[in-house]
C-alpha cells in the first residue's frame, strides 16, 4: 500500500522522521556520554554502557492502541527501510534517517506453532521462533542491521571516515558483520576472529564468502574477545560485538515482534533464549520493558534464560538466591554442541544483572529466570524439534529443553504458551547432528545417542545389478530398465510396500 492511501490518523506516524535524544548511559559509574563518537566502554569508569533515549517521553504521548495500529499499518508498506527491524524505528534507532538504514531481510523471523505430538512432550503449548531465516541464518543480523545502519549514517553525514569493523565471534557474529559490511564496501570493511576450530565449517564459509578478512586465533572465544579489545582500544577500528550497545537496540526487534504477531497481549507468555554472551538476553528484556513503559503491552512476559552445563556463567550467579550474596565468577568452558554460546565471561553480565533486576521490580514479581540443561538434553530435544517439522539449531533444542527443565521445576505452569527461540538454521550445526547419528561425540560433550532418533541415507546397490548410471555415463534401454526395475523392488522391500 502507498503511504497516501493510509488512514488519516495514520499517516503522519507511518515514516518516521529523525527524532529522541540518544546517549550512551554507563552501567557503572551512571555517567553519560554522546553517540557521535562509537563507544564501548564508559571512559570514565570501564564499565559497558547501554544506548538510552533521553526523549523517551515522548513515545509515552502515543496511546499504546495508536502505536499497535502504526506497527500494523507499517506491515503494508512496501520501503526497505520500514521492512525490516526498523519498522519499529521510535524504539530502535531514531536518530538514524531512514535513507541510511540498511535492509537485508532480516527479522520479522516465523512464529512457527509445535504440533500436538511435540506440544504433549514438552508438556505444554509453544511456538519456535525462527531466527536461523535471517539473511545471514541466525538472529545476529538484527544486532548487524542496526550497528551498520548507525556506521553507515555516520559515514554518509561525513561525521567518520571510512570504518574498519572488527569483531570476535564463536560464529555468527562475524557471519553477520561480514554479511553487511560487504554490503556497504567500500566505506565499510570487516575484519573478524575466530577461535581456530571452534567454529562450524558452515559459519567458517560465511565471512570467507563475503570477503572478510578473517582471522583464527588459538583458544576460545574468550580469548578472541580480549584481542579485538585490545585492537579497538588502540588501533582505529569499530567493533561490531554486542558489547557495542547499538547491537543490543537492533536485538530488542525480537521482543516487539512477538508482541506484534500476538496481538500485544503477553499475559502468560514465556519467552526462552539460550544466553551466551548474553547480548541477546539483555535486548530481550529491554526490548519488553519499553513497549510495556509505552503502554504497547500491558503484561511483562516471563523471561527465561538458559545455558548448557559447560558454559553457565549466568546461571550460577543466580543459582544464589539472596541478591546481596550474589556474586559473578567467570566460568572455563567445556566443549558444549551450542558452540555460539560457549562462552565463560559473558560482556553483557552488568547489563543482565541490571535489566533483570528492573524487570522483576516492573512486573512486581520475580519474572526473569534461569535454568542450566544439559548437552544430550539440547542434542536430543534439537533432534526431536526437527522430526516434528521444525528447523531449530543447537541452540535452538537447548532453548527447548530449558523449558522443559523450567516446567519440571514449576518455573512455567502448563497453561502458558511459550516462544522458544531457535537463535540459528540447523544447518550451521549439520555436524552436530552427523556427530550424534553416527555416535562420534569426543567423550567431554558427555553426548550418547538415543537410537530412536538416529537416521542414516540406505545406499541402494543391489548386487546383482551389474550396471547403473554414473554422471556423464546414463545408461540406456535394457540396462537402464533393470536398473529402474531393481532399484525400487529395493526400496519397496525396505519399505514393505505391496505391489498394487
Ligand atoms: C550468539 C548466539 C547465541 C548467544 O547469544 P548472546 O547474545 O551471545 O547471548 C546463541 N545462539 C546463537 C546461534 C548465536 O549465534
Ligand atoms: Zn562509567
Amino acid at each position: 500500500m502507498k503511504p497516501q492511501d493510509f488512514p488519516e490518523e495514520i499517516r503522519p506516524h507511518l515514516l518516521p522522521e529523525k527524532s529522541g535524544r540518544l546517549v550512551y548511559r554507563c552501567l557503572g559509574c551512571g555517567a553519560v556520554h554522546g553517540i557521535e563518537n562509537l563507544l564501548y566502554t564508559c571512559p570514565d569508569c570501564g564499565q559497558v554502557l547501554l544506548i538510552q533515549d533521553e526523549d523517551f517521553e515522548r513515545l509515552k504521548k502515543v496511546p499504546g492502541a495508536l502505536w499497535h495500529k502504526i506497527f500494523d499499518y507499517r506491515r503494508m508498506l512496501k520501503i526497505p527501510a520500514m521492512k525490516g527491524i526498523y519498522r519499529y524505528h521510535e524504539f530502535i534507532g531514531p536518530v538514524i534517517p531512514l535513507d541510511d538504514i540498511v535492509y537485508l531481510g532480516e527479522g520479522h523471523t516465523p512464529v512457527v506453532a509445535a504440533n500436538g505430538p511435540l506440544q504433549e512432550l514438552a508438556g505444554m503449548a509453544f511456538y519456535f521462533k525462527n531466527d536461523g531465516q535471517n539473511p545471514s541464518a541466525s538472529f545476529k543480523d538484527r544486532g548487524m542491521a542496526s550497528a551498520l545502519s548507525y556506521i553507515n549514517y555516520l559515514v554518509n553525514s561525513g561525521l567518520s571516515g571510512d570504518i574498519l569493523a572488527v569483531c570476535a565471534s564463536t560464529g555468527d557474529t562475524s557471519a553477520a558483520a561480514a554479511l553487511y559490511a560487504a554490503y556497504l564496501k567500500p566505506h565499510i570493511q570487516s575484519a573478524v576472529l575466530l577461535p581456530h576450530k571452534k567454529v562450524t565449517p558452515q559459519q567458517l564459509s560465511q565471512p570467507l564468502g563475503s570477503g572478510a578478512r578473517v582471522f583464527e586465533i588459538p583458544g576460545v572465544f574468550d580469548d578472541c574477545m580480549k584481542v579485538v579489545e585490545h585492537l579497538a582500544e588502540h588501533y582505529p577500528v569499530a567493533l561490531l560485538n554486542s558489547k557495542n550497545a547499538w547491537r543490543i537496540l537492533g536485538q530488542e526487534s525480537y521482543s516487539y515482534e512477538i508482541a506484534q504477531d500476538f496481538e500485544y497481549d503477553m499475559k502468560d507468555k514465556v519467552v526462552v533464549v539460550p544466553i551466551g554472551n548474553a547480548g541477546n538476553i539483555t535486548a530481550v528484556m529491554s526490548g519488553f520493558l519499553k513497549f510495556f513503559e509505552t503502554g504497547i503491552i500491558d503484561t511483562l512476559p516471563k523471561i527465561i534464560g538458559v545455558q548448557s552445563a559447560h558454559a553457565s556463567p549466568v546461571c550460577r550467579y543466580y543459582m544464589e538466591a539472596d541478591p546481596a550474596r550474589r556474586k559473578f565468577v567467570p566460568v572455563t568452558v567445556k566443549p558444549s554442541v551450542a558452540q555460539a554460546a560457549m562462552i565463560g565471561n559473558p560482556v553483557s553480565m552488568p547489563r543482565v544483572i541490571h535489566l533483570a533486576e528492573v524487570y522483576n521490580r516492573t512486573a512486581g514479581r520475580p519474572q526473569v529466570f534461569f535454568v542450566e540443561v544439559k548437552e544430550q538434553e539440547i542434542m536430543d530435544w534439537e533432534l526431536t524439534a526437527n522430526r516434528n517439522g521444525h528447523i531449530a539449531c543447537t541452540h535452538g533444542g537447548e532453548s527447548l529443553a530449558g523449558l522443559v527443565r523450567a516446567r519440571q521445576q514449576g518455573i512455567v505452569g502448563e497453561a502458558e504458551t511459550a516462544v522458544v527461540d531457535s537463535t540459528a538454521h540447523a544447518l550451521k550445526f549439520a555436524g552436530f547432528q552427523e556427530m550424534y547419528f553416527a555416535d562420534a561425540f569426543p567423550e567431554e560433550f558427555e553426548v550418547r545417542p538415543d537410537p530412536r532418533l538416529i537416521n542414516r541415507p540406505t545406499l541402494m546397490r543391489p548386487d546383482d545389478l551389474e550396471k547403473v548410471p554414473a554422471p556423464g555415463k546414463p545408461l540406456a534401454g535394457e540396462d537402464f530398465s533393470r536398473f529402474v526395475r531393481r532399484i525400487s523392488e529395493e526400496i519397496a522391500k525396505t519399505l514393505n510396500l505391496r505391489r498394487t
